[in-house]
């Protein structure tokens, strides 16, 4: 036929498709702390094409500028608890704020992320067939009365209390994934997530290794909250994301706890960081918050025998890694 039109050229779009992946994988707070981090180790292998979805609470485009541009990504301003319709493989579903002042902040909008969030994820997982991860939490494991805490402690929580928001809101979540899982047959991962830190914390973001760096870095006193004896136990953000995808691509729905048995009081951590970053600091005690656990340390039994993994970095190593990463935002060089 003489006066058919000569297709048209490919859109960028189309032309991007020459990039064809096989593997499209959504990143739910793929703007935050460890989702970037998980973003940049996905990006890595070209056989995946990631999108993420944040409404940058307490995430920032920042951690992910290295990326705009580049045909396998996309980014897209998005709040979890509004129904989501695109087409994925695979979902790492991380959005939920995860310091306790951002979570306290807003309660009733954590328990909605956490609830309506995951719901919504689910129902996507559903619809296109996607395996999905959530990033669960130590927290639901409360203030433990066992130690160290396995996957089969059922936790000791406070229902009522300002952190309930976030470790009720986990909990439901996990059920959640689990009846989806049986009722519908959806490929359900959960990772139980223990204190993670490293580069591209937010520096305000209130939690304890971040604040005492800042703090070791500009001089001021390392605050110390009451009593000082609670333990918690700090992976560094590398084996984290190592955790997470062997967690995704292994063939265990989890529970499974990631993170580093390593156990420091906090006073411990505050005289740890002042040996490496500052010699000088104050180290001084401060009130505590409600319901603080007292003692925080995985069990990592199961993470070693399913997944092959354990954490390879120690607390003494990651903590100059994380101080280059937070003078250079600061703008405050070492001391010569
Ligand atoms: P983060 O606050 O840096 O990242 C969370 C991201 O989710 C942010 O980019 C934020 O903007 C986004 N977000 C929050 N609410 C959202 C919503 N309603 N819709 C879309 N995006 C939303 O925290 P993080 O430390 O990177 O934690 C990531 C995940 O890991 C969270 O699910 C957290 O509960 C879990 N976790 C983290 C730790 C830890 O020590 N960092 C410990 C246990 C569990
Ligand atoms: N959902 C979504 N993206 C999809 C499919 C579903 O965000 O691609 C949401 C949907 O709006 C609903 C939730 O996920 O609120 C649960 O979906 P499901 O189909 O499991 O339940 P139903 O819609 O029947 O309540
Ligand atoms: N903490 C502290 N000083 C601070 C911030 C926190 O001593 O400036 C303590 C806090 O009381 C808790 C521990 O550090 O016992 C870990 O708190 P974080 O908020 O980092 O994480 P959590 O494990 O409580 O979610």
């Amino acid at each position: 036929n003489a006066s058919a039109k000569p297709p048209p050229e490919p859109s960028p779009l189309r032309k991007a498709k020459f990039f064809q992946a096989n593997m499209r994988i959504l990143v739910t707070g793929g703007a935050g702390f460890i989702g970037s981090h998980l973003v940049d180790r996905l990006m890595q292998n070209e056989k995946n094409e990631v999108i993420v979805v944040d409404n940058y609470f307490t995430g920032s485009k920042d951690n992910l500028k290295q990326w705009f541009g580049h045909p396998r990504f996309e980014l897209i301003r998005h709040d979890v608890t509004e129904p989501l319709l695109i087409e994925v493989d695979q979902i790492y579903h991380l959005a939920c704020p995860a310091s306790p002042i951002f979570y306290k902040y807003n309660p009733v909008k954590t328990i909605k992320t956490n609830v309506i969030g995951t719901l919504n994820m689910l129902g996507l997982a559903k619809r296109v067939g996607a395996r999905i991860l959530l990033t669960s939490t130590s927290e639901v494991y409360g203030d433990p009365l066992i130690h160290p805490q396995d996957e089969s402690y059922w936790g000791n929580v406070n229902p009522i209390g300002v952190r309930s928001c976030y470790d009720e809101g986990k909990r439901v979540a996990e059920t959640l994934m689990f009846d989806y899982h049986r009722q519908h047959g959806i490929e359900i991962r959960i990772a139980r997530i223990f204190n993670t830190y490293g580069p591209r914390m937010n520096i305000d973001d209130g939690r304890v290794v971040s604040n005492f760096i800042a703090q070791a870095i500009r001089n001021e006193p390392l605050t110390v909250q009451l009593p000082g004896t609670q333990t918690r136990s700090f992976c560094y953000v590398s084996d984290m994301v190592d955790g997470l995808i062997r967690l995704m691509e292994g063939d265990n729905t989890g529970p499974i706890n990631i993170g580093n048995p390593g156990e420091f009081t906090m006073l411990e951590l505050a005289e740890n960081v002042k040996e490496l970053i500052n010699p000088d600091v104050q180290i001084i005690t401060v009130e505590n918050t409600p319901d603080d656990p007292r003692q925080r340390k995985p069990d990592i039994t199961k993470a070693k025998s399913v997944l092959g993994w354990e954490p390879t970095i120690k607390l003494s190593d990651g903590i100059p890694l994380m101080e280059d990463d937070f003078r250079s935002r600061l703008g405050i060089s070492r001391k010569k």
